[in-house]
C-alpha cells in the first residue's frame, strides 16, 4: 500500500491533478474505462468559478456554487479521490510528490488551472483581494460588509466614503460582472439595510489599462457593456494602470488616486503550474505547459495537461485557447476518448475546439454575448446567460438552489447572503 491508501490494480493508474472543469469531465469519463482513476485536489470540492462574483456580492451562498468531488461519479470502484496538494512532478520516476506523500502513475493529467496574476507586484499581491476561490469571494463579501458596518458609525462623510468605495482593477468579464453586481447591491440593498447612510457614499470604480472594457470580446459588446455600466452608475477609468495600493490609497499612472477600503484585483491570470516539467515544455510568460494536439505535454509520453494550464498553439489559436470553461471541458472529453483509443491500440484523434461564444452579464436584465460574428445584448443575452450558467453548474441540488435564489433576488431586489461569516484574512483588512 502507498501513502494514499490506494490498492494496486491490474489496470493502468491515471492520476488527474485538479478537480476543475477539465479534471471533473475527465474523471467522469475515464472511470468508465479499464483504468484506475485517482483524482487529487487541494480542496474537497469543485468550484464553479463563473459564479464566484455572486458569492462576493451576497447574491449566492458559497455551497451553491461548489460541489463535493467525492460525489462526481456514481460510486465507481475504480475511482479514488484524495485531498492533497501536489508539489512536484518527477517524470523520470513516474511519480508525484504531495503534502501527504508520493504516488506513482502510469499516466498523469495536469488540470491545475490558473491563479491570479499580480504581474510581480508584491505590494499589490499582499494588500489587494483576488477572486479565484470560494474563500477569496467570501473574504470580499466579509470585508465589504464589515466596512459598511464601520461606515454607519463614522461621523465624517470622507471617512464613510472611503469605507464604502469599492475599486476593481481589471475590466475583463470578472471585473465587469463584479462592478454590475455591486451597483445592484447599492440600489437594492444599501437603502434598506443602511437607512442612516446616504447610498451615494457607495461608489464603484472600475479601472483598466486598455481603451475599452471587455477587451477580449467584440467592440460591439464592449460598447454595449460600457453603456450598461455607466447607466448603473459605475465609474470607469480606461487607459489607466494601477501602480500601488498602500494606506488605503490606490495610486495609478494617471492623476487618479482613490481612497478605498475595498480593493479587488481582477487584472489577469497566470498558469498554476507544478514544478518538475522540463523548461522547454513550459511557457515562461503564461506559466502554461506546452501540449501537442492530443494534450500530451511536449517531450513526454504519458504526461498530459488540459484546460487553462495547457497551451496548445495551433494555426487558429497561435497563443493557445482562451482560458475559459469550454476548452477545459472539450479537451477533457477528447482526451477521455483518446484514452479509450489508446487502450484499444487505435490512433488518437487531435483536439479541435468548437467555440460556442462568450458572454458577460452586467447587473439585472443586461448582458452581452458574442456568438460567431453576432453580438446580442440586453434582456435576451441576460436570459441566455442565466440558462447557460444553470446548465453547466455541477450538481442538481446546486442548480435548484441557484435558480430559486435568482428568482427570489429578482423579485425582491434582494441579495440575501449578506452575513459576515468569517474573520477577514489579512489581505486588505481596513486599518481603522
Ligand atoms: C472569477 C472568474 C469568473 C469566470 N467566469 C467565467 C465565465 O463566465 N465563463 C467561462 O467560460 N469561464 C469563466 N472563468 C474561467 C473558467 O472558470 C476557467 O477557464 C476554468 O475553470 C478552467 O478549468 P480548469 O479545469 O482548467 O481549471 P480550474 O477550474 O481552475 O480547476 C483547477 C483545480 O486544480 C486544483 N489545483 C490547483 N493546483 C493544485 C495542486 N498543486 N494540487 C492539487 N490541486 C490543485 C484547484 O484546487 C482547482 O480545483 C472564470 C474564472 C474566474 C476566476
Amino acid at each position: 500500500m502507498n501513502a494514499f491508501n490506494i490498492p494496486q490494480s491490474n489496470h493502468p493508474r491515471v492520476i488527474i491533478v485538479g478537480g476543475g472543469f477539465g479534471g471533473v469531465t475527465l474523471s467522469r469519463k475515464l472511470t468508465k474505462l479499464q483504468l484506475q482513476v485517482v483524482l487529487i485536489d487541494q480542496n474537497n470540492y469543485h468550484t464553479f468559478q463563473p459564479l464566484l462574483y455572486q458569492v462576493a456580492t451576497s447574491g449566492l451562498e458559497p455551497d451553491s456554487i461548489a460541489f463535493p468531488l467525492r460525489g462526481i461519479t456514481d460510486n465507481q470502484e475504480n475511482f479514488f479521490f484524495r485531498m492533497a496538494q501536489v508539489t512536484q512532478v518527477v517524470p523520470e520516476k513516474n511519480e508525484i510528490e504531495t503534502n501527504i506523500g508520493k504516488l506513482q502513475f502510469d499516466y498523469l493529467i495536469l488540470a491545475t488551472g490558473t491563479k491570479t496574476n499580480y504581474f510581480n507586484n508584491q505590494q499589490i499581491e499582499n494588500s489587494s483581494m483576488g477572486m479565484k476561490s470560494v474563500v477569496e469571494s467570501l473574504n470580499i463579501r466579509s470585508t465589504m460588509l464589515k466596512n459598511f458596518e464601520k461606515a454607519t458609525i463614522r461621523a465624517s462623510e470622507k471617512e464613510r466614503k472611503k469605507l464604502m468605495r469599492i475599486v476593481i482593477s481589471g475590466a475583463g468579464p470578472t471585473g465587469v460582472e463584479l462592478a454590475g453586481a455591486f451597483a445592484e447591491f447599492k440600489k437594492g440593498v444599501v437603502p434598506k439595510d443602511y437607512p442612516d447612510i446616504n447610498p451615494e457614499n457607495m461608489e464603484i470604480h472600475l479601472i483598466d489599462g486598455s481603451d475599452r472594457v471587455l477587451s477580449s470580446m467584440s467592440e460591439a459588446s464592449s460598447k454595449k457593456s460600457l453603456k450598461y455600466l455607466e447607466k448603473l452608475g459605475v465609474n470607469i477609468h480606461l487607459n489607466t494602470l494601477v501602480k500601488n495600493y498602500e494606506d488605503d490609497v490606490i495610486s495609478t499612472n494617471t492623476d487618479l488616486n482613490l481612497e478605498a477600503s475595498t480593493f479587488i484585483w481582477s487584472a489577469g491570470v497566470i498558469g498554476n503550474h507544478i514544478p518538475g516539467i522540463k523548461e522547454d515544455s513550459f511557457h515562461e510568460k503564461t506559466q502554461r505547459y506546452r501540449v501537442d494536439e492530443y494534450n500530451r505535454i511536449m517531450g513526454y509520453e504519458s504526461i498530459y495537461a488540459v484546460g487553462d494550464i495547457a497551451l496548445m498553439e495551433t494555426d487558429d489559436y497561435p497563443k493557445g485557447h482562451p482560458q475559459v470553461a469550454q476548452p477545459a471541458i472539450q479537451q477533457g472529453k477528447n482526451l477521455a476518448k483518446n484514452f479509450k483509443r489508446l487502450l484499444r491500440e487505435k490512433p488518437l484523434k487531435p483536439f479541435s475546439y468548437f467555440d460556442k461564444g462568450s458572454m458577460a452579464t452586467i447587473g439585472r436584465n443586461k448582458a452581452v454575448a458574442d456568438v460567431g460574428s453576432f453580438t446580442i445584448g440586453g434582456f435576451a443575452a441576460w436570459f441566455t446567460w442565466l440558462a447557460v450558467h444553470l446548465y453547466f453548474l455541477v450538481g442538481v441540488r446546486n442548480r435548484v438552489v441557484v435558480f430559486l435564489n435568482w428568482i427570489y433576488n429578482y423579485f425582491n431586489f434582494d441579495r440575501a447572503a449578506r452575513l459576515i461569516l468569517q474573520p477577514e484574512r489579512s489581505k486588505a483588512a481596513p486599518k481603522n
